[in-house]
């Protein structure tokens, strides 16, 4: 049949539905016109596409319905309403566009008879859809409640699924889905997906808003809570806890760190908040609050990279220490290259005194970094490194986090002070938590226990510094690239003290300049007389002693200028404290000068050997160490080895006591070093020959008698010319080292190199 044709624009009209629609198209309107100059009918069909504006019949669907026209309104502007009602399905065979209308070619489907359907298929299809209906129905409300208990109580299928159809809120390409389903079963199926789908879709669209809601009520719930529960607290008087969670917000908001310990932050701030005022827990969380609103995360300071700067500063800070400095200068120069991190830890070892933390100093101000000394000495407790857990009372955080709290930023120098004096005990390894500090595999994520979070400490450069290499645990010396300070020598002491120490006391004490004179010897008389030492920490003690008591007579006496000679001396410093321990006068049998190296520096040591009647037993006494022990007894066993060439008699061991002491000095010795020492001294007494008194030793010695090299040898040195030695054995095997002392060390000693027992037997004793 013909039919006039309406394209329909963003709508499908399924059979049974009555709407309205507005129509605007010249053609559109003519199909009306011609429509109710005859029976009312149009066959309505969709474009594919809304926006054709002059359809062909390839921009329709192929299936419209054919509609009553009940209702014809005009519009202003040549529009027209109308109402119809859709009547039939019918596919489009052909699309006339005539003079001013549309005829289409259309064969309706009318839907075939259901009786080719067995009864029961039928009564399950019915079921079904209206099982699918029913859940479809609960969740959503927009079809009124008369429409749906109409289709749940019918029996023609139908009729369910036309106005399941019609009713269902739905796009107009779904819809045109239906109604391009011609078959029963075809309707029946695509409505079932249909309804399928759209329940689900709104069933997660539920779920979804259940979510929101839930959220925003809690929000809600919290905001009330917590404007009740600052009501409740002004009441009490404890509003200042209410400012503090509110400031404690506001730092963490602004507070720069990684999201993680944000987080941490604002739970712990939660908890805080629930807590009372002025319980114990309380004062516990807030002291934890504030410590991690107070660490550096993510804050640093700008690294300055500039190599003749920092030698500049080492130099104006520093005499001498040349090798040092270019150590340093080295160090710098490869940390530069490598980027941050990852390199080794540079460890200053020496004498107390000889500028270690100083030059750590001096290295943060090159680099313009923030300079933090942590004091490692006695530590024992591995809390102490990486703080209590919070639970026990009074927690803290380890000295670490400590030291990083204080500094500000996440990059500064941080001196780690006598690494050498950490222990270990029974409560944990100290060691191996430093191990975990220092290693740059690890210290990016730090564990203190206080803290919980992980902390990153590998922007944080580490400089050591140790008096002994000796007692450094091994694993943390791998980690680390050692440089020596060695001892100074006197007239180094005395170029320190004039260009640093005197003019830093002179400023430090609110003199000026040319208040204060001391003359060159006097500052020889206090190193000499006053202070006994490697480094020059009580040389710059007694200055400053010296700077004090000429303030007073500034003051007091209204002097304008204090001259300090070595004259006056005794008047700001009092009697002299040590006289030099000078060589014996005489020779003697059985004591012999020997040199050792202790962590302050080099001293001589005098070894005395007694011989007796009695049971060939040995006894050592002293202050003296286990290795040292043992290299006596070596002597011993030399000597009786070799008795024969010195005329001792077969059974002089056996029916004698042999007596090793080394006075003098609280200092421990320890060390292979006085091998030679003793066992010349014990050949000495055995055989009455006399050693000479001006001759002083240093070796270690081996059963055969051969001297084997030894350490410290610029201490040693120094230690024999400031006794008065004239001449000084050395091992052989250490000629090379000598090269590294300095010619003001070695003037006036004779050198003498010794490969034996013989070689130092035939310097050393009285011929
Ligand atoms: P350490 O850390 O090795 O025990 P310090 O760095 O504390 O020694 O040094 C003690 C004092 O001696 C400091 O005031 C330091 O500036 C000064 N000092 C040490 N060595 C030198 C040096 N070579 N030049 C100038 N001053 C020095």
């Amino acid at each position: 049949m013909y039919l006039p044709a309406v394209p329909l624009r963003g709508t499908s009209i399924l059979p049974g539905m009555i709407v309205h629609f507005d129509v605007s198209r010249d053609r559109s309107r003519a199909s009306l016109e011609r429509a109710m100059r005859e029976d009312q009918r149009v066959f309505l069909v969709t474009q594919h596409d809304p926006n054709t504006e002059d359809p062909d019949i390839n921009d329709v669907w192929d299936v419209g319905v054919i509609a009553f026209v009940k209702q014809v309104n005009r519009l202003p502007r040549n529009m027209v309403r109308v109402l119809v009602e859709g009547m039939e399905r019918a596919v489009v065979g052909s699309f006339e566009k005539t003079e001013d209308y549309i005829l289409a070619g259309v064969t309706p489907t009318g839907n075939e008879s259901m009786d080719i359907f067995p009864a029961s298929m039928k009564e399950a299809m019915l079921r079904s859809i209206k099982d699918l209906f029913t859940s479809y129905f609960t969740q959503d409300h927009n079809i009124s409640r008369d429409v749906a208990v109409q289709i749940m109580e019918s029996d023609d299928l139908e009729y369910v699924l036309s106005q399941i159809a019609i009713n269902m809120p739905l796009p107009y390409e779904r819809r045109q889905i239906i109604l391009e389903a011609i078959s029963v079963e075809e309707q029946y199926e695509a409505l079932g997906i249909l309804l399928t789908n759209e329940t689900e879709v709104m069933a997660i669209r539920k779920e979804l808003q259940e979510k929101i809601r839930e959220r925003v009520d809690q929000n809600q719930k919290e905001y009330l809570l917590r404007e009740q529960l600052k009501v409740i607290r002004e009441e009490l008087g404890e509003d200042t806890t209410l400012s503090d969670i509110d400031n404690f917000r506001e730092a963490t908001k602004k507070l720069k760190a990684p999201k993680e310990v944000k987080d941490k932050l604002y739970e712990e701030i939660k908890r805080f908040q629930n807590l009372p005022g002025q319980s114990p827990e309380s004062a516990v969380l807030r002291g934890y609050i504030e410590t991690l609103l107070a660490l550096p995360w993510d804050k640093a300071s700008r690294d300055r990279h500039d190599l003749i700067r920092a030698k500049q500063i080492l130099d104006r800070d520093h005499y001498g220490l040349t090798k040092v400095k270019d150590r340093v200068l080295e160090f710098l120069a490869v940390r530069q290259l490598t980027g941050n991190g990852a390199g080794p830890i540079l460890c200053l070892v020496g004498p107390p005194g000889t500028g270690k933390t100083s030059i750590g100093h001096s290295i943060a101000e090159a680099l313009n970094k923030k300079y933090i000394r942590l004091s490692l000495g006695g530590v024992r407790d591995e809390a102490e490194i990486r703080g209590h857990r919070r639970t026990y009372v009074g927690a803290m955080p380890g000295r670490i986090v400590n030291g990083l709290k204080k500094a500000g930023v996440r990059n500064p120098l941080m001196m780690l002070d006598e690494i050498d004096k950490v222990s270990s005990d029974y409560k944990g390894d100290t060691a191996s938590a430093l191990l975990e500090v220092l290693d740059s595999e690890q210290n990016s994520h730090f564990e203190d226990h206080y803290i919980e979070i992980p902390v990153d400490l590998s922007d944080v450069l580490f400089i050591a510094t140790a008096n002994d290499l000796q007692t450094i645990p091994k694993p943390l010396l791998d980690r680390m690239e050692v440089i020596e300070i060695t001892s100074y020598t006197e007239n180094e002491k005395l170029h320190i003290a004039k260009d640093h120490l005197i003019p830093k006391q002179v400023e430090k004490n609110g003199l000026k300049k040319r208040q204060l004179v001391i003359t060159d010897e006097a500052i020889a008389d206090i190193i000499a007389k006053y202070t006994r030492e490697a480094g020059v920490r009580s040389l710059e003690r007694e200055i400053a002693e010296i700077c004090r008591k000429s303030a007073r007579k500034i003051l007091e006496e209204g002097q304008k200028k204090i001259t300090v000679t070595s004259e006056n001396l005794e008047d700001f410093l009092g009697y002299e404290r040590y006289s030099i321990n000078p060589v014996n006068d005489e020779d003697e049998v059985g004591i012999v000068r020997g040199l050792a190296w202790t962590s302050v520096g080099g001293v001589t040591l005098q070894v005395e050997v007694n011989i007796m009647p009695g049971k060939g037993e040995f006894k050592l006494t002293g202050q003296i160490g286990d290795v040292m022990k043992e290299s006596a007894q070596a002597g011993i066993s030399y000597i009786r080895s070799v008795a024969d060439a010195y005329g001792i008699q077969e059974d002089f061991f056996r029916n004698n006591d042999i007596h090793i002491h080394i006075p003098e000095g609280a200092v421990p010795k320890d060390g292979p070093s006085a091998g030679v020492t003793m066992a010349t001294a014990i050949l000495s007494a055995i055989t009455g020959r006399k050693v000479r008194a001006d001759v002083a030793m240093t070796g270690e010695i081996t059963l055969r008698g051969r001297v084997l090299p030894i350490g410290g040898l610029k201490e040693k040195l120094l230690a024999a010319k400031k006794a008065g030695i004239k001449t000084v054995l050395v091992p052989e095997k250490n000629r090379n080292d000598m090269k590294e002392v300095e010619t003001e060390i070695t003037d006036g000693l004779e050198i003498v190199y010794a490969s034996t027992m013989e070689d130092v037997l035939g310097t050393a004793l009285v011929s």
